[in-house]
């Protein structure tokens, strides 16, 4: 699978953990219509992957697209660990899940930023 860059929303969060800055990242949305980019993770390591809606209206139903392909950081069939998520909320420094609530439907171009993430429709 190749890696692309796409945009997302971020911004700096205090764990309610831990206390430290982590940064919580989400979906952002298109201007007119839907996402830039739907986003899931793997729910074993992690790891980040995407795909754009035209992907799906136009290619394969994601469940065929991803049948037969691997994580790329843990090599787990992303068939049995790939989960759609909209918001990351992880703290990086000690793992906790956090709770913030963002409008994630609401234009917030400030908070606009790119990331480098896996794919779904390379392959
Ligand atoms: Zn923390
Ligand atoms: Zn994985």
């Amino acid at each position: 699978m190749k890696k692309k860059i796409i945009v997302v929303y971020q911004s700096k969060e205090h764990c309610s953990s831990c206390g430290k800055e982590f940064e919580v990242f989400w979906e952002c949305p298109a201007e007119g219509f839907g996402y830039e980019a739907q986003l899931y993770e793997c729910g074993d390591c992690k790891e980040i992957y995407a795909h754009t809606e035209e992907d799906v209206l136009y290619g394969k139903a994601l469940d065929k697209q991803i049948a037969n392909l691997l994580c790329e950081n843990c090599h787990e069939s992303l068939t049995q660990t790939l989960k759609k998520k909209k918001l990351f909320s992880m703290c990086h420094h000690c793992r906790k899940e956090n709770t913030v609530s963002y409008r994630l439907e609401e234009y917030r171009g400030d908070l606009a930023t790119k990331k480098e993430v896996y794919d779904l429709y390379s392959s």
